[in-house]
């Protein structure tokens, strides 16, 4: 074992990325590296790129300038620090990270996690390194599995990457090109994985992938399983008391699925379902391959399996072409649907994609108007469904200690932050919360006359 070192992992973009931070520094722990908070104490920066829109690459090269005159203060000092760049823009941009930014040592794509060890040791004697290939050999098969106390730190709600990348290339999309075609994880690899957390304390799963619904892993009998049948198998985990996944395209969401959310108590009752826009002109513009009409017919489907089930959604405004009348064909899905929440994205246009070579390019002005009134739509849902929790009461998965004596905060099904009066030992354990204010950010709720002491079957818990 090597003298101890540390490593300072910065994820920037979505869920994914965070799960492959954690994995990043699993691989790298047997080699003697440490996790750090902390830039400047490290002796390697990786950053975990994402390239979903132009100001996402804007951000990481700031970022590297920052780490730069951290690198050089180190240097002055007699101390090397190794900078690596990982993640999707690594993956997009590959060389090009090296002529902008010389201080990088290392830019590593995302399919090559598993070779850190190797390509640190490399990057540490000298080497300027890109390694952007996309192996054949299991990426997952080879990354570390997580320690116990790293579990532990990271909390008791978990993300687990069930499969990566995307065969749907919707036209404004780099994810097909970055993460590549769509591969899932074996059934039991999950299951191991899943297994490991749950001793480890964790409560709460999030599936998740690019088009995790997609998901169709090697199953336990040797033919391909569904999500569902993930699902299914991963509700029987002793000690996992909630699963979710994330994200899911409406294409795929299939009956086995949607029968799923009205049979397992564990899958919570909240689905995050992409629709874009809700004009079938710039749908069909966007390849998305489903109409407006499908689309409100999958939420119908879900609605009547689950009838407490809440809806969140991504949204793209000012796509190539989209007039006035589209984008209020956008606004009346909203208002009927009704959204627990949304993200809302202005479109940008990423280099190699198709739309980015269409001709109807709308002005960024346009585009932040109608950012605006769509982020009004979205933000009145939201109160709105908030509100509709006043003096209900709900199931918290209380998580941590909260900024006042004596507080915990947890999560409600609906994924709402929630700040409660509780004892420490109730960590862990899913308490049933009146709610009695409604905050900007969070609820505020008190624990319920009846609720008894904690029941922890998690094993490690
Ligand atoms: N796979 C998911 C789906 O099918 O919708 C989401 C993938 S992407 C990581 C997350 C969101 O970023 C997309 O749903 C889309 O709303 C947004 N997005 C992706 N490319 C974009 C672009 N070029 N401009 C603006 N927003 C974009
Ligand atoms: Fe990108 Fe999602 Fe479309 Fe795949 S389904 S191309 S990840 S937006």
């Amino acid at each position: 074992m090597s003298r101890p070192r540390k490593v300072h992992v910065k994820s920037f973009g979505c869920q994914m990325n965070v799960y492959d931070s954690h994995r990043m520094a699993d691989t790298l722990a047997p080699g003697g590296f440490h996790e750090t908070a902390a830039p400047e104490d490290a002796d390697l920066v990786i950053l975990n790129t994402c390239h979903i829109r132009e100001k996402a690459a804007e951000k990481v090269y700031s970022e590297i300038g920052r780490i730069r005159v951290m690198k050089e203060e180190a240097e002055r000092q007699g101390r090397k620090i190794l900078i690596a760049v990982a993640g999707c823009v690594a993956q997009a941009e590959g060389q090009e990270i090296m002529r902008r930014a010389g201080s990088v040592d290392l830019v590593v794509g995302s399919q090559n996690y598993h070779r850190l060890p190797e390509l640190v040791a490399r990057a540490a004697s000298g080497e300027k390194i890109v390694d952007t290939e996309f192996p054949i050999e299991d990426k997952f098969e080879k990354l570390a599995a997580p320690r116990r106390d790293a579990i532990r730190a990271r909390g008791i709600s978990a993300f687990v990457t069930v499969q990566e990348g995307c065969d749907r290339f919707c036209t404004f999309c780099v994810v097909p090109y970055t993460r590549g075609a769509e591969v899932s994880r074996p059934l039991k690899q999950i299951v191991a994985e899943v297994e490991r957390l749950a001793a480890a304390g964790v409560r709460e799963i999030t599936l998740i992938g690019q088009n995790v619904n997609a998901y169709h892993g090697l199953g336990e009998d040797g033919a391909s399983s569904s999500l569902a049948k993930l699902l299914r198998r991963l509700a029987r985990v002793s000690g996992i008391c909630r699963l979710r996944y994330t994200t899911s395209h409406p294409r795929d969401m299939d009956d086995d699925l949607i029968a799923a959310h009205g049979e397992l108590n564990a899958l919570m009752p909240y689905v995050h379902l992409p629709v874009q826009s809700g004009s079938d002109r710039m749908l069909a513009a966007m390849n998305r391959r489903h109409t407006r009409e499908d689309y409100l017919e999958v939420i119908a489907r879900l609605r009547q399996a689950r009838p407490d089930l809440a809806f969140t959604s991504d949204f793209i405004v000012g796509f190539p072409g989209e007039t006035e009348s589209d984008f209020r064909d956008t606004l009346s899905l909203i208002e009927h649907v009704g959204f627990a929440s949304a993200y809302t994205f202005a479109y940008s246009p990423r280099p190699g994609t198709p739309a980015a070579e269409m001709e109807n390019q709308i002005q960024d002005e346009e585009k932040s108007e109608r950012l605006q009134r769509l982020q009004a739509a979205v933000t009145r849902q939201w109160r709105a469904f908030n509100a509709s929790f006043a003096g209900r009461e709900l199931d918290v998965l209380l998580e941590k200690s909260g900024k006042l004596p004596g507080q915990l905060v947890g999560r409600s099904s609906y994924l709402q932050s929630v700040q409660v009066m509780a004892p420490h030992s109730h960590i862990g354990s899913v308490a049933r919360v009146i709610v009695t204010d409604i905050g900007s950010n969070s609820l505020f709720g008190a624990l319920a006359d009846n609720e008894a002491a904690p029941q922890l079957t998690a094993a490690g818990a």
